[in-house]
């Protein structure tokens, strides 16, 4: 997106605004593709859960990773109708179910999709037995996440010592484990991550296979990192690395998907604002936008992601501080940037920001969430 295009959809439909640029979301899914093409990419849908983003790609050829009832509804309400007949009855090519802990209503729902879904602990397990009979299993396992911007291997995954256990204990209550998988934790730029989580998943298929049990999924989650700035080495050096090792580790006939979230989603959007106020405060410019970390800017919180303001004004900058709308100190979108001298109903903009951004925006202090356009669908 140019800048003229950017402030022209912003005077067309006001500010806060978030723009989606959906050739950036199929040039993603296509590198993803081009350099992992053995690996089904299962787009993560909570990374931003815009139904015109699970059209698109779908329509690229993606499957979905979802992680709850709602996401799964809303997948399969989008693609029901464009799957071919025999497809309909067999979901898993399409949708994985990837949270590990699932309320009984869910897994109640789910059953008569005969869905595939995720488990990580025995408790569950007997849950997925009891409640949805019919799904497959995925035993997700803990892996290292050091290093990546969000880390989330002390909730998620079973000990790889208990693995194997969990395994058996699946196929004796009459559950099939399809699969195995990890997640290296979110924006993983250490790539040794996936390196150790192949191996350790090999090792676990492998002592499955010695009790009698093959398993012919492997799931190598999410965590491609975006590419935010140009500190993150290129995607083509990570997939390199996973390719040498799937092809080291497991049989030519493991069929291996992976959920990318982030890496799909990140750099196709920019969002918009306009200054509302303006102050000094300690010698330092202070602008006030009427967007906030409770809206678009909510990665902050949740994603632990630094998002830079851009102006659309040239000029010399300085450093300033950069405040959302609402009436809470906690809105507070940067201690230093660096923007030239902005005026009241000047806008700025901020871009790679379509992951984990507007998906968890809320109504706080009654503001709406920014308003979302689709462009290049
Ligand atoms: C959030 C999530 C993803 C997506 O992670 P990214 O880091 O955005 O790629 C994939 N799989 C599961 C199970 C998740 O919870």
């Amino acid at each position: 997106m140019t800048k003229k295009q950017l402030q022209s959809l912003a005077k067309q439909h006001g500010t806060p605004l978030v723009v989606i640029d959906h050739d950036i979301i199929r040039r993603n899914y296509a590198e993803f593709k081009k350099h992992l093409p053995k690996v089904q990419g299962y787009y993560a849908v909570k990374a931003n859960p815009a139904p015109e983003i699970v059209r698109t790609l779908h329509k690229a050829g993606a499957s979905f990773d979802v992680a709850s009832l709602p996401e799964f509804m809303l997948v399969y309400e989008n693609i029901k109708h464009l799957l071919p007949k025999e497809q309909q009855d067999f979901i898993w090519d399409k949708i994985i179910y990837a949270n590990p802990t699932k309320p009984k209503e869910t897994l109640q729902a789910l059953d008569q999709y005969k869905p595939l879904v995720t488990y990580d602990n025995l408790n569950e397990l007997k849950k997925i037995k009891q409640y949805a009979p019919h799904a497959g299993v995925v035993l997700r396992l803990r892996v290292p996440n050091t290093g990546s911007m969000v880390e989330l291997s002390s909730k998620f995954g079973c000990d790889p010592g208990e693995a194997v256990d969990l395994i058996q204990a699946a196929f004796g209550m009459g559950l099939v484990v399809e699969g195995v998988s990890f997640h290296v934790g979110s924006q993983c730029t250490n790539f040794e991550n996936f390196v150790q989580a192949l191996n350790m998943s090999a090792a676990v298929l492998k002592e499955a296979k010695s009790r009698g049990h093959e398993i012919k999924i492997l799931d190598i989650g999410g965590g491609f990192p975006a590419h935010y700035n140009q500190h993150v080495k290129p995607f083509s050096a990570l997939a390199r690395k996973i390719n040498a090792e799937i092809d080291r580790l497991f049989p030519k006939d493991m069929q291996i998907l992976a959920e990318p979230g982030r890496f799909l989603v990140a750099t196709a959007a920019t969002s918009i604002a306009r200054i509302i106020g303006k102050a000094v405060r300690d010698g330092k410019p202070c602008y006030f936008i009427d967007d906030s970390v409770y809206h678009t800017f909510s990665g902050i919180i949740f994603d632990h992601c630094q998002y830079h303001l851009k102006a659309f004004k040239k000029g010399k900058t300085e450093i300033c501080a950069v405040f959302g709308q609402t009436c809470d100190g906690l809105d507070t979108i940067s201690q230093s940037e660096e923007l030239p001298d902005l005026e009241i109903e000047d806008l700025v903009y901020s871009e790679n920001i379509g992951a984990y951004s507007n998906a968890s925006a809320t109504w706080f202090n009654g503001f709406p969430p920014a308003k979302v356009v689709h462009v290049n669908q």
